[in-house]
């Protein structure tokens, strides 16, 4: 006799958690995401899809469909107070990146994950696990709704400050390290009439940016300032965030005034530290995290989403090679993602120390380097190095076939 597919609910309904919930499907699992926003949040910046990511899209099913939403940018270029260009560089310089390389908005990732899933998935909407009560057989969920439910699994994909890892593993103060920087992200009108073109403008300990990507027709404001403590600030409150902000870049020049005015008007503005995420386990019993939750690199290193969507395809991958054994799934997990997590990690720790260059002559070398480093003959050295130094970190979690495991169907 056969028992019914194993049920994992998996809290956060961004990257990682329909991922997941993807791969679960395909395996024979029946996967419920809860998601504390009312909607799908489709806010947030341009996120690169590299290296083994892309791999994993295309066993997904949805490169052609990540790749019909690229960015499509053409490169940058650095600003002074007057809104002179300093210095132009192409996209392959600016970023890293070869040809291969994607790059997608955030929320349009999300969209295509969700619409993906949508119809073989339960979704759950603007609820969250209150509390977890694990016994040998399952767990029973308490949301805050008041519904009561048991799953076999339970999965925090529910990113930076996840509920999951809270109820599970304790306070967030403990696996969180803060980088020293903070980073804000929202929409505004495309008042500089870039195309595909990222503008920045630097000051000590302070970066902003301006970008319009293809098909948009509205612009990506951005902004990072160094703090060397975390603020108490509640990353919920959205209006105390928009003060912040509105205090640290409070008469700085170019467009940063009227840039600020756009920030509170915003509807989808995002400010948060740039933190990392490091626990020495990322599971305990039948609850296991899976992207930000268990391992933030920051948005610094480029690699979270990268690393949410081989995380989900890997987790999903062991529980169907363990036939449902949970504890030997989560184990292999964790070994075979760990090495590559921590290596983006520390990419992520020295990249935050360059975009908050803390001294004008360091800012002053910088824009030297940018004026004429396109013109160089080293050019295309130093636009290795750098590509080669991402390129290593987005390949560092090597790939095993998962496409075709059996169904976990257990005997009763
Ligand atoms: C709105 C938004 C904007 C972002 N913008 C950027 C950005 O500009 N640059 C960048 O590098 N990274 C950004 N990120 C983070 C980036 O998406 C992640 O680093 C990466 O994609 C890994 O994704 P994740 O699914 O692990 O976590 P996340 O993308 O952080 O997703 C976590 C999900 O869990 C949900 N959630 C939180 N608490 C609960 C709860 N109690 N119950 C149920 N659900 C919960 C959240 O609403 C969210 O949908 C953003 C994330 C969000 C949600």
């Amino acid at each position: 006799m056969q028992r019914t597919a194993q049920t994992v609910l998996i809290s956060g309904a961004s990257i990682a958690g329909p991922a997941l919930a993807l791969w679960l499907h395909r395996h024979g699992f029946a996967p419920t995401v809860v998601e504390r926003a009312p909607e799908l949040r489709t806010g947030g910046y341009k996120v690169d899809i590299r290296g083994t990511a892309i791999e994993v899209c295309r066993r997904m099913g949805i490169l052609d469909e990540v790749r019909a939403r690229s960015t499509d940018m053409r490169g940058g270029s650095y600003v002074d107070d007057a809104g002179r260009t300093i210095g132009e560089l192409p996209a392959d310089v600016f970023g890293g990146r070869v040809e291969e390389d994607d790059e997608i908005m955030r929320g349009e990732l999300a969209r295509i994950l969700y619409d993906r899933t949508r119809e073989d998935v339960e979704y759950v909407f603007g609820d969250s696990i209150a509390a977890l009560d694990e016994d040998a057989d399952g767990v029973t969920v308490t949301f805050e709704s008041g519904t009561v439910r048991r799953f076999d699994l339970v999965v925090g994909a529910d990113g930076l400050h996840s509920n999951t890892r809270r109820l599970a593993f304790g306070p967030e103060e403990r696996y969180k390290r803060h980088l020293g920087a903070y980073i804000s992200i929202f929409t505004a009108p495309n008042h500089l009439g870039l195309d595909r073109w990222e503008t920045y403008h630097a000051l000590p300990g302070k970066l902003t940016c301006v970008y319009s990507s293809s098909g948009e027709t509205d612009a990506k404001n951005l902004f990072i300032f160094s703090s060397p403590e975390e603020l108490p600030h509640d990353h919920r409150d959205v209006a105390a965030q928009k003060r912040l902000l509105a205090d640290t870049f409070a008469g700085d020049g170019w467009e940063i005034p009227r840039l600020l005015g756009h920030a509170a008007e915003a509807d989808d503005f995002y400010l948060d530290s740039m933190s990392i995420v490091e626990m020495d386990s990322w599971s305990r019993g039948r609850v296991v995290l899976l992207g930000d939750a268990a391992h933030c690199s920051s948005p610094a290193s480029g690699q979270g989403t990268g690393l949410a969507l081989i995380g989900a395809y890997v987790l999903a991958g062991e529980l169907a090679r363990a036939g449902g054994d949970h504890t030997v799934a989560f184990a292999r997990y964790e070994r075979h993602m760990r090495p590559g997590v921590e290596q983006n990690q520390k990419m992520a720790e020295r990249f935050v120390k360059e975009m908050t260059v803390d001294s004008k002559w360091k800012i002053a070398l910088r824009m030297f380097m940018v004026r004429t480093l396109p013109k160089t003959p080293w050019k295309n050295l130093i636009a290795k190095k750098i590509r080669d130094g991402i390129q290593a970190a987005a390949h560092a979690v090597p790939l095993v076939d998962h496409t075709a495991p059996a169904r976990p169907t257990v005997a009763a």
